[in-house]
């Protein structure tokens, strides 16, 4: 007497085809943009709102960034970067950025 054992195909998974409606669609990275309508013409930075992307194209994309660290020239785009810098690298000094206006 052969009894053959396939492990996995034990009757649980049902392979006869027959139903093709639960076929998924395999969603790409590229789709999370479509929730982001507004793109920056330069790097392609994605955003859902337009002010944020015009924030970036205005004080970011393309820009040097604006806020220096007045005791050993570490730059940011952002103050609160140079500010936590300042009270972790410079403790002794005063807490204060440059802002090279661009
Ligand atoms: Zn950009
Ligand atoms: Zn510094």
């Amino acid at each position: 007497m052969i009894c053959k054992y396939r492990p996995g195909a034990d009757g649980k998974h049902n392979s006869d085809g027959s139903r093709k409606s639960s076929r998924r669609i395999r969603t790409r990275k590229i789709s999370s943009d479509s929730m982001k309508p507004f793109q920056c013409q330069k790097c392609g930075r994605g955003f859902t709102l337009k002010r944020n992307k015009d924030r970036h194209v205005n004080y970011e994309c393309g820009h040097e960034p604006r806020f220096q660290c007045p005791y050993c020239g570490l730059r940011s785009k952002q103050t609160s970067p140079v500010y936590a810098h300042i009270r972790k690298k410079h403790p002794e000094e005063e807490v204060f950025i440059f802002d090279m206006k661009l």
